[in-house]
């Protein structure tokens, strides 16, 4: 059985039939224990009854009487102290009675066959249409001894309620294995659908079109399996223009260091030319080394959460340090710089902190205006450590603003392109913060400037 559907069916069917054989067999048990004493006692009565009614009533017609009971519901045999026998009623289906019987009734016991009937029959007992299930008592009439059996004539009482009931039962029987049937269908055909929708993405086809219709635990099944194809069509385009972007940042400068290597290899260029075009080739060089570092560093922070290798350190001192190994180019370009930075020891790691410090300080100086200014903060705010890097810069677009953590992403060339930058820096920013278990905070106006501020958790 490999379909979940005839699984469904089958457990359904076999639940419903031993369920059926469970309740006959408990039905049987209060049958045998509590409806078959009882349905003894009032035949006795009704068989006590029609004896005491024919003793006491000497001149009726004994014939013509029992001719009645029996047409009005009851099945009965009387034997005599001769051994002549007489039927009323319809005839009983197997006749067998021990002369035991008859003599125990006829010395005046009561014989209760329907209670001693045998429980291995069950509760179809009741309906067993033998002379040995009757109710035997004995009586007079006309001095002669008698033993009177009766029972009640089930066919002629109940025949119409035996078709009402097997009809009952034929058609719940039928309506349930048909509504099992399609009940089950209904219950699996989104799992079908699911599973046709994770072999289509297995295939690499994201546009899942399943439709969630249903608020139980397979529509939410649903629901996430939906998101989640979403989010691996969000990552496939990220890893395809990743690669785009890797290729294309890698093929550029190559191509330009080509075409410069090409153009040396004539003899007739001046001097000043050959180190001129020597001096972009280094600028390249220096850029691929650059792109190639920030790309080991992203691939090895993505690929371990563990890579942090945290220490206590002063943080003021740090960013100090990085300070001081910036001034030529903040002095180059005539920036005003200030910074408050006392001493805050923090747990983290000093080389990857040092590199976030680093990628915001140099955005800071690049994305300047000549003369701008740059201040830098340190603040401990009890649960965290506020570091702020705010600058006169160029500024950034709100649209721009939700893209610069993106790997690759580079604001509006038109402004940035005389930036040399590989768009990695910010990605690599958010990564280590993210992995310290902090934020980071941007507010900028165009043409205003920038304000970054990072916040890591002391613990
Ligand atoms: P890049 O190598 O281009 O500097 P980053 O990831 O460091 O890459 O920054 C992404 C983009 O965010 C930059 O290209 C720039 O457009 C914008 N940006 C970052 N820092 C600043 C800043 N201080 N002022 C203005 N724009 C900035």
């Amino acid at each position: 059985m490999r379909s979940l559907y005839l699984k469904f069916v089958v457990i359904t069917i076999g639940i419903m039939l031993v369920s059926s054989m469970l309740a006959f067999l408990v039905s049987n048990v209060y049958y045998q224990h509590k409806i078959k004493p009882l349905n003894d006692q009032k035949n006795t009565v009704i068989a006590q009854d029609i004896a005491s009614f024919i003793e006491e009533n000497r001149g009726v017609d004994l014939q013509h009487y029992l001719e009645n009971i029996s047409s009005i519901g009851y099945q009965i045999y009387l034997v005599d102290s001769s051994g002549n026998e007489y039927h009323f009623g319809a005839p009983f289906r197997d006749k067998s009675l021990p002369v035991l019987t008859k003599e125990y009734v006829l010395k005046g016991n009561i014989y209760h066959g329907m209670l001693q009937f045998p429980t291995s029959t069950f509760v179809t007992g009741f309906f067993a249409n033998e002379l040995k299930n009757t109710i035997g008592v004995q009586m007079e009439y006309k001095g002669q001894n008698y033993g009177l059996f009766i029972r009640p004539d089930i066919n002629l009482l109940f025949n119409e309620m035996h078709y009402l009931f097997s009809w009952i039962l034929i058609i719940s029987i039928t309506l349930s294995i048909v509504m099992v049937l399609f009940s089950t269908k209904y219950l699996v055909k989104p799992i079908s659908n699911l599973t046709k929708a994770t072999q289509a993405l297995a295939m690499g086809q994201f546009n899942v079109d399943l439709k969630v219709t249903r608020h139980d635990e397979l529509g939410e099944l649903t629901d996430s399996f939906l998101k989640m194809s979403k989010q691996l069509e969000q990552m496939d385009d990220v890893r395809k223009e990743f690669i785009s972007n890797i290729s294309h940042d890698i093929q550029s400068p190559l191509s330009n260091i080509k075409g410069y290597t090409n153009l040396l290899e004539n003899d007739s260029i001046c001097h000043e030319e050959r180190s001129k075009y020597i001096s972009i080739i280094n600028g390249e060089i220096a850029r691929l080394s650059i792109l190639t570092k920030q790309l080991l560093l992203l691939a090895s922070l993505d690929r371990n959460e563990d890579i942090l290798e945290k220490k206590t350190f002063n943080l003021g001192n740090q960013i100090k340090e990085l300070v001081h190994h910036y001034q030529w180019a903040i002095n180059e370009k005539g920036i005003m710089l200030s910074y408050s930075l006392p001493d805050i020891e923090l747990n983290g790691d000093p080389s990857l902190l040092n590199t976030v410090w680093d990628n915001l300080l140099s955005n800071a100086i690049k994305y300047n205006k000549p003369s701008g200014s740059i201040d830098i903060s340190l603040e401990d705010k009890g649960k965290f450590v506020s570091i702020t890097f705010e600058d006169t810069g160029i500024g950034m677009k709100e649209t721009e603003l939700n893209r610069i953590f993106d790997r690759f992403y580079r604001a509006d060339l038109a402004r940035t392109r005389t930036v040399e930058g590989t768009g990695l820096g910010l990605s690599i920013v958010g990564t280590i913060v993210k992995l310290h278990g902090g934020q980071i905070i941007v507010n900028s106006k165009e043409a205003i400037g920038s304000t970054f501020i990072v916040e890591i958790p002391v613990r």
